[in-house]
């Protein structure tokens, strides 16, 4: 019987995931879920890194087992980018009980807490029958732009999730309420403190030049950054061969993840992504050589 049981290839026995939400944030499964489908798909490694929280980790790591993946605990940050909008910072290894994330991250969720009421205004003032309350049911975590996506959708506001955004949501359009965030720096800061390894999520998603994107990275190792996810759903072939190379130029290791949020990306499976996702579990060793 091959590792991860039914279900499991003998070539995913050999992929990791080190990107993926849970109910914590604004994926659908519950970590506990979470851990025991990496397991079912039969990966070698599944990080959770919930967007701006490690309260999801306790229960992740609970449901480690010994025939199952490697269980990575982590986070997502979400940091203020040089010229405005997000850049993300992973942080994989983070300890959920490190009392200077947890400060760090509490911060971040009195941001959120003051972000919603004017997104939800913001909607009302659109002509939008939607409250803040039938909102913050749909959560079981943190409320974010995903749970106002549903709720729009469940009222029939909307067609789906993606028009939720592009008509409302997405910064740019009427419903859009910029979200107070810390610089990368000081979230390079808050993973290191807390024993984690850095890593620059999604940079295809960043939309920089070469050279921007060079100069950033470079600027990001100063303060501590060790790795680049250049395997990622939305990145194709040329793009994860030249990340590598640009990561192996800048003397940064490799991490790779599908950033699956369960039905509310149904399009991004754990550990494979869109499809082409392939993240091999050698990664693993650079990446841990790095944990100090
Ligand atoms: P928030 O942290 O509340 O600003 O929400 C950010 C989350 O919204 C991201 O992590 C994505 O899961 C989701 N999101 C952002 N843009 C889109 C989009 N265009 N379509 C679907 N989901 C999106
Ligand atoms: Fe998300
Ligand atoms: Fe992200
Ligand atoms: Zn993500």
């Amino acid at each position: 019987m091959p590792k991860g049981g039914q279900g499991a290839s003998l070539e995913s026995m050999n992929l990791i995931d080190l990107h993926t939400h849970s109910t914590a944030s604004d994926g659908t499964l519950s970590p506990a879920a979470l851990a025991a489908e990496a397991a079912r798909a039969g990966l070698a490694a599944v990080a959770l890194t919930d967007h701006d929280t490690v309260e999801g980790l306790p229960e992740f790591l609970s449901a480690a087992r010994p025939d199952g993946p490697e269980l990575v605990p982590g986070v997502e940050i979400s940091t203020q980018r040089p010229g405005g909008g997000p850049m993300h910072l992973v942080g994989l290894w983070v300890d959920p009980h490190d009392p200077g994330l947890s400060e760090g991250l509490a911060w971040m969720q009195q941001a959120r807490l003051e972000r919603n009421p004017k997104i939800a205004a913001k909607l009302q003032g659109l002509g939008l029958d939607i409250t803040l309350e039938e909102v913050a049911a749909l959560a079981s975590g943190q409320v974010g732009r995903p749970h106002f996506a549903q709720a729009l959708v469940e009222k029939g506001l909307v067609n789906n999730t993606s028009e939720a955004f592009s008509r409302y949501l997405k910064r740019g359009a009427p419903g859009y309420v910029e979200k107070e965030r810390m610089s990368p720096e000081q979230a390079l800061s808050l993973i290191r403190g807390a024993g984690g390894l850095p890593v620059l999520a999604h940079p295809a998603l960043l939309e920089m030049s070469p050279a921007v994107l060079e100069a950033l990275l470079l600027r990001l190792k100063e303060h501590g950054l060790e790795a680049l996810e250049a395997h990622y759903s939305q990145h194709d072939a040329a793009q994860v061969r030249s990340f590598k190379g640009l990561a192996a130029r800048l003397g940064l290791a490799v991490s790779g993840g599908s950033d699956f949020h369960g039905a509310n990306k149904p399009d991004i499976r754990l550990g494979v992504g869109m499809g082409t996702l392939r993240a091999p579990k050698e990664l693993l060793a650079g990446l841990k050589e790095r944990l100090t």
